[in-house]
């Protein structure tokens, strides 16, 4: 007999939301986390989409500790002398109430605490080692020497999924698969970022740019959202570009970023209370592995479910959407007395019936757009040229837009036909 009915591992968004699914049911949860409190190692933009989440904690509206929602969304391309972006600020939008920006050391101890209150017991500062097996079947994990046994395991443990590598139960993640995140947290008054933002009361922005001027094969992109009373700032840096530049670091990218002349100025005077790095998942639906085998569930970005554009990065609802798919899963598993891995199968099943696995296969190959050369390379130099001659005027005859961005092309040093070729397939991805 198993000392508990299921171990989660990992209380990021995925193992929190799953604990409190499988806690509610009356099922003997164990949910092991490594940072104490939970949420101090972790890092998100933020945008929490957490429609989700109403199944599991009907008020986290109210009580989840939530900055702003967002009403205001920007998008767009920096080049070292422009910015380039739309600006969508809509009444729809604000009556949506979908996204909220959060603190993730603030989010994910109010989704640990709320597993705790639901029947879980919740273990902080211990780091699981590896799943413990009898055969080909996980039995519990291992920690320290010892072994804790579970009729279930759900590997929640984020980006880096070293036990679930380590255990044999999925590939270690290629380079290509993966981004570096790097997030600066600038503390300014209320006030200010009302000011600077054009938004009033709790209402929230939501920018994300490419940044164009990086050199050589380097590409990121990054974001600027507001909290309450600070800003997280950011970039997202493709690893593969980092290795074959091995002369450009990622800090310097952060750098180049927060004093840009278009960025500067909505964080100037402020106090940079928190600077992290964290790992990115961006392998799309190619890089997620099997999500269930004889005993144990994978989920969140342990799984590689995090959907990205270039211009939006999703992954805590994923986490949360899937986590609570393997509770259910695990809820059956219980009723029936059946961890077998055909049984525990029925967990794809279920993420294939809601949007997860639906997104990360409609959006399949979206990685190819989101690190284009086309997205990081060409189109910002080509839109900054068209705009700058468009509105520079000169007191010289007027040119037709059409022979401006021809110009344009012919000065990025890309062909009319690759650019074409590359724009009609970025197109069908989006
Ligand atoms: C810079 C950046 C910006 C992002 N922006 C956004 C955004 O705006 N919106 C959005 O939705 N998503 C965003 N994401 C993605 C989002 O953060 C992840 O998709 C999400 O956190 C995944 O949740 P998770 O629970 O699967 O993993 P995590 O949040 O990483 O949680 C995993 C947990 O497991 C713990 N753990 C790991 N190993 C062990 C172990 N061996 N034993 C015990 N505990 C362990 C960790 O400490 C951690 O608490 C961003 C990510 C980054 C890095």
């Amino acid at each position: 007999m198993s000392e508990f009915d299921a171990i989660v591992v990992g209380g990021g968004p995925a193992g929190s939301s799953s604990a409190i699914k499988r806690a509610s049911s009356g099922l003997n949860v164990l949910l092991v986390e490594r940072s104490d409190p939970p949420g101090s190692k972790n890092v998100s933009g933020g945008i929490l989409w957490g429609k989700d989440l109403s199944a599991i904690v009907p008020d986290w509206e109210k009580n989840a500790p939530l900055e702003r929602y967002i009403t205001a969304k920007g998008t767009g391309f920096l080049t070292t002398d422009s910015m380039i972006s739309i600006d969508f600020r809509s009444k729809k939008l604000e009556a949506s109430k979908t996204g909220y920006s959060v603190l993730r050391a603030k989010l994910d101890q109010f989704l640990a605490n709320k597993a705790k209150s639901s029947g879980a017991t919740l273990v902080t500062g211990v780091t699981v080692d590896k799943l413990a097996f009898d055969g080909d079947r996980v039995i519990g994990v291992q920690q320290d020497g010892d072994t804790i046994t579970s009729d279930v395991v759900i590997l929640a443990e984020g980006a880096n999924p070293r036990v679930a590598i380590d255990s044999g139960v999925r590939k270690p993640i290629d380079d290509q698969d993966i981004a570096i995140g790097i997030k600066q947290v600038i503390r300014l008054p209320e006030s200010t970022i009302n000011e600077r933002f054009n938004l009033r009361g709790n209402q929230g922005f939501a920018g994300e740019y490419v940044l164009g001027f990086l050199q050589g094969t380097v590409k990121a992109g990054a974001f600027m959202y507001t909290n309450k009373d600070t800003i997280s700032l950011g970039i997202v840096v493709n690893m593969s570009g980092l290795r074959e530049n091995n002369s450009t670091y990622s800090f310097n990218i952060m750098e180049q970023f927060a004093s840009h002349p278009f960025i500067q100025p909505y964080i100037e005077g402020g106090k940079v209370e928190e600077y992290s790095a964290h790992l990115v998942c961006e392998g799309g639906i190619n890089s997620v592995p099997k999500l269930s085998g004889n005993g144990y569930m994978i989920a969140g970005d342990s799984a590689g479910l995090t959907f990205s554009n270039g211009l939006v990065i999703q992954g805590m609802n994923y986490a949360i959407s899937s986590g609570i798919a393997a509770a259910e899963t695990a809820i059956a598993a219980k009723a029936k007395n059946n961890y077998s891995s055909d049984f525990l199968s029925s967990y794809d099943t279920n993420l294939s019936a809601n949007y997860v696995l639906k997104d990360m296969n409609t959006f399949r190959g979206i990685e190819n757009v989101t690190w284009s050369n086309l997205m990081h390379k060409a189109v910002p130099g080509i839109a900054e040229n068209v705009l700058f001659r468009m509105f520079n005027e000169t007191g010289q005859p007027k040119e037709h837009l059409s022979s401006i961005l021809m110009d344009s092309i012919r000065e990025s040093k890309y062909s009319k036909s690759d650019l074409i070729i590359e724009a009609y397939r970025a197109l069908r991805r989006l």
